[in-house]
């Protein structure tokens, strides 16, 4: 298949510019585009077809749902069983934005977009493009991250070109995206608000609209019985194709055991890496060393993390190292990628 690449004005994206990818996304076909967290792989999320080509798509395994994007609350109307008011309240407060939530389903979206669940994960994006692709196609869009499953996530139209250039019919290019994290998710369906995956809108953020909320003990790893309430955290996913490690402890010990590691590594053979921060950089003994971001300024190494991650699997790295980002306000959504990308191994300084 040839896939169609449509460059469009990030923040005034003309009807005409948007037209041929409007036509492919009523057709039934799929179109990649940026919101502000993510690119999305977008596919009609009322027609299975469509939905099945997504998985298809990406080699996602089929019982991982997908998150329906709207642009308007009467969508949400149209397709849960009933409105909560925490998902009023959080609309007023979020919406659009980077938040998703999930609530019982009807039977307007079919169980191949919901991955099998009675459930439903909806969005509405802030990004003016996928505002623009969703207002004028009047189509609920079900789109996962636009990457080949497990890779890290796409945050240019470069990477999603990389992973699915030939499986898909178009990619709307708008630029790199604002924030780089997959949106938080919390789930309405408990009797306590629960976050099941943390993202640029924190817990201190949500209880702050909705008094108690509580984070899946799933995802925070303490205990490994616990399974991921979300069926996409449970794969190992936003991955290098080398090996990650993370090492905490204080900035100056942090160093001296990076700096360690990289030495014995070299010595054994290994192509090796080290992410960075422009606080840091100056400091590592290493060929290959990345610069994330700043940590006085913490989106930063959000917006660039998995970027930097897909320039190590260029690179050809086979083992990286990385300083902990336990930052205030998204350091959670930061931990929480690293943290499935290095497969959990984490050393201490
Ligand atoms: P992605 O859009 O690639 O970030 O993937 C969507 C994420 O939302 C995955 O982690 C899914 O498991 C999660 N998700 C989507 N729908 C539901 C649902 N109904 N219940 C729980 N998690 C969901
Ligand atoms: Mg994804």
């Amino acid at each position: 298949m040839e896939t169609l690449k449509i460059t469009v004005d990030k923040e005034h994206p003309s009807i005409e510019s948007l037209s041929e990818a409007i036509r492919l996304i009523k057709e039934g076909g799929l179109v990649a585009f940026p919101t502000e967290t993510v690119y999305g792989l977008g596919g009609d999320a009322k027609n299975p077809e469509a939905s099945k080509k997504i998985y298809a798509a990406k080699g996602r395994p089929s019982d991982n749902p997908l998150i329906v994007h709207i642009h308007d609350f009467s969508e949400l109307e149209e397709i849960v069983a009933e409105v909560p008011e925490s998902a009023r309240k959080l609309a007023d407060a979020f919406w659009p934005g980077p938040l998703t939530m999930i609530l019982p389903k009807n039977d307007v979206i079919p169980l191949e977009t919901t991955g099998g669940l009675d459930t439903v994960a909806i969005r509405m994006p802030s990004h003016p493009v996928a505002r623009a692709f969703l207002t004028e196609s009047k189509v609920m869009i079900a789109a996962p991250s636009a990457n080949t499953s497990g890779r890290p996530s796409p945050t240019t139209a470069d990477h999603v070109w990389e992973d699915l250039h030939g499986k898909i019919d178009c990619i709307i290019d708008g630029g790199s995206v604002d924030i780089g994290l997959e949106s938080t998710i919390v789930d309405l369906t408990d009797e306590i608000p629960t976050i099941l995956r943390p993202g640029y809108i924190n817990e201190k953020m949500l209880s702050e609209v909705l008094g108690q909320v509580r984070m899946d003990p799933g995802i925070l790893g303490v205990d490994k019985n616990v399974r991921p309430k979300a069926p996409g955290m449970r794969y190992k996913h936003y991955a290098p194709k080398g090996d990650l490690t993370i090492v905490e402890g204080d900035r100056d010990k942090v160093v001296l055991k990076i700096n360690a590691c990289v030495k014995a590594d070299l010595a054994a053979g290994f192509k090796v890496g080290v992410i960075a921060t422009e606080e840091t950089k100056a400091l590592y003994d290493c060929d290959t060393i990345l610069t994330v971001g700043e940590r006085k300024n913490e989106d930063t190494i959000a917006h660039n993390l998995y970027g930097i991650l897909r320039d190590f699997d260029e690179l050809g790295i086979e083992k990286m190292y990385t300083e902990s980002f336990d930052t205030p306000r998204i350091g959670q959504a930061i931990m929480n990628r690293l943290l499935k990308a290095a497969g959990h191994h984490v050393i201490e300084a």
